[in-house]
């Protein structure tokens, strides 16, 4: 497995956690010691009870059916048992090292610091402009922005409050001498480097109302405005009370946690999917359709997660800021509680109103706490810099002449990759074992926000998929202390030959 093993480590697309099967476990205290400050909570009790219950099989498998058909992935099926709730299982034989499945994103989001490493397509998450575009972009963001990476990088390590979801990835970058006229040059494409023309990027186009988001393509940018963007433009055509309301809710989550950024997909996904139901039931005369039947429908992607509140999953270990559990605990539920009233402020929706509960809210950012995998995409700058670095040396002197300047002045930065959190629907019904035959990983040619996952063993078709939640090199005892918090005790056989030990 020498293939697997040789990456840079980066490429690596790790889980943060897990579970399909959590029966048991809050992982603290419960939700009874806590009363909740939101009033719509209790406003729409039967209404949230209806979003957050399990999906009756059938519509699970209905679901499921239906986006395996449509992504074709006829390789694998989801499977469905008493014991362990849903799981994934082959369809077919793999080798080792095959691919078992691409999954496309229901909701992600580049770390907003990684925003300053990186420009990337807000929706596919592909490298975007050119090489020169990156390079340049990137150190005049530094070199402009000391403040700006100051300010982002307290943030980060300051408050990125109880998540493994948080940011990453700071910006260090050290200070540049390089000429303002000279990185304006490489960004607007008057300064070209040698061999660019070998790693092309696609056009940068712009999102149509801000200056926030930028894509691949038109197909990118119209999905994105479609699925989620439109409600959280902030944009000159954006009413300014409304825009200035995103505003704070952007700023407070980039102050926190860049989590409710996801969460804040999820919840438009959900009203924008309503309303296009909505204008098709219209279209076809069918009234006897009650909106919350709609909403329900419309939800349904994202009913399928396994979920828990965000303050009762994230993992607490004695040293979080030296509080007491209970005190951490609360001090998540009003972290969300703030983020969703400044939400709500800015995309409030009557209609959907039980989506702006805390209840639910509190779910969908446990949901990506528990399942969401790490969103990688490597970076182009650092595949163009090794390929100067391996050329002839005839070649390399000169290239070398005009590139060195801007990989002295990037430094370690020229391999930060594109980093981010993404909830994969597939790769989520995957359960753990300690011993797994697949793992999520990004090969070279993986270079958008896919999540890929890869069998690290020949699999039989009928096989269950599985891959691993922690570090299977763990001993016995830590791995099980780490999958209790994820609520859950595994009896692979790693773990049935080792508890006898
Ligand atoms: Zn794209
Ligand atoms: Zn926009
Ligand atoms: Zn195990």
């Amino acid at each position: 497995m020498a293939w697997i093993k040789t990456p840079k480590p980066r490429r690596r697309q790790r889980r943060h956690n897990q579970p399909q099967q959590a029966p048991t476990h809050t992982g603290g205290m419960g939700r009874s010691s806590r009363a909740s400050p939101c009033d719509m909570d209790r406003e729409f009790a039967p209404e949230i009870a209806q979003l957050l219950a399990t999906p009756p099989l059938q519509s699970a498998k209905k679901y499921y059916d239906e986006l395996i058909q449509s992504k074709k992935h006829d390789a694998i099926r989801v499977n469905y048992n008493s014991e362990h709730g849903k799981g994934i299982c082959a369809s077919k034989d793999f080798a080792e090292g095959d691919v078992i499945l691409k999954d496309q994103m229901l909701v992600g989001a580049q770390h907003s610091l990684n925003k300053i490493d990186c420009a990337v397509c807000s929706y596919c998450f592909r490298f975007i402009g050119s090489i020169e575009f990156q390079i340049g972009r990137r150190l005049y963001l530094q070199s402009i922005g000391s403040s700006i990476s100051c300010t982002t990088e307290r943030h980060c390590h300051g408050s990125d409050v109880g998540s493994s979801t948080g940011c990453s990835g700071v910006t260090k970058g050290k200070s540049n001498t390089l000429p303002q006229e000279v990185l304006e040059s490489l960004i607007n494409g008057d300064h070209s480097l040698p061999f660019s023309d070998l790693f092309t990027l696609p056009k940068v186009v712009a999102c149509r109302g801000c200056e926030e988001e930028h894509y691949c393509s038109q197909s990118c940018a119209d999905s994105d405005w479609e699925t989620y963007h439109s409600l959280l433009c902030a944009g000159s055509n954006t009413e300014p009370s409304r825009r200035s309301a995103l505003h704070k809710f952007v700023e407070h989550a980039n102050d926190t946690n860049d989590i409710f950024l996801v969460a804040a997909k999820a919840i438009t996904f959900t009203i924008l999917r309503y309303k296009k139901l909505k204008r098709q039931h219209e279209f076809q005369n069918k009234l006897d359709e009650s909106n919350f039947s709609l909403l329900m429908e419309a939800w349904k992607p994202l009913s399928m997660g396994f979920k828990k509140r965000w303050w009762d999953c994230v993992a607490w270990t004695e040293d979080v800021d030296s509080c007491d559990e209970d005190s951490f605990r609360q001090e998540l539920m009003d972290l969300a509680f703030t983020s969703l009233q400044l939400l709500k402020d800015a995309i409030y929706d009557a209609e959907c109103a039980p989506l702006f509960s805390l209840e639910v809210y509190g779910h969908i950012v446990g949901m990506f706490e528990l399942n969401n995998l790490d969103l990688v995409v490597a970076s182009p700058v650092e595949d163009y810099f090794m390929y100067i670095d391996e050329l002839p040396d005839n070649e390399k002197e000169e290239a070398e002449k005009a590139t060195m300047p801007f990989l002295d002045a990037l430094g370690d930065d020229c391999s930060i990759p594109c980093e981010g959190t993404a909830f994969f629907p597939l790769q989520s019904c995957m359960n753990h074992s300690c011993c797994p035959n697949a793992k999520a990983f990004k090969r070279d040619e993986d270079n958008d926000g896919h999540g890929v996952i890869i069998a690290l063993e020949p699999i039989s078709k009928d096989d269950e998929i599985t891959i691993s939640y922690i570090d299977e090199d763990l001993p016995y005892v830590e791995r099980q202390a780490l999958l209790a918090d994820y609520g859950f005790t595994c009896a692979c056989l790693k773990c049935q030959e080792e508890k006898l030990n």
